[in-house]
């Protein structure tokens, strides 16, 4: 079952409109909007996941620069 990209909430396939709809808001997405969506989501978490490698990294390199002196 899809989760709905507004607010979290289940989202169930409606055969007579050919969308998928939210239980919880109501939002009303076709198959390939969703797939947009989630190809969307995907590229976003992927910079996001590299961010906070990078920022560990320098946290732990200022922590062992502070340690030395
Ligand atoms: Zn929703």
């Amino acid at each position: 079952m899809p989760i709905c990209p507004e607010c979290g909430g289940d989202m169930r396939w409606d055969r007579e409109s050919r969308f998928y709809v939210c239980k919880r808001c109501g939002l009303a997405l076709s198959r390939k909007e969703l797939d947009e969506l989630k190809e969307k989501a995907m590229d976003e978490i992927i910079p996001e996941e590299e961010k906070r490698k990078r920022m560990r990294r320098e946290y732990l390199e200022w922590w062992l620069s502070q340690k030395k002196e």
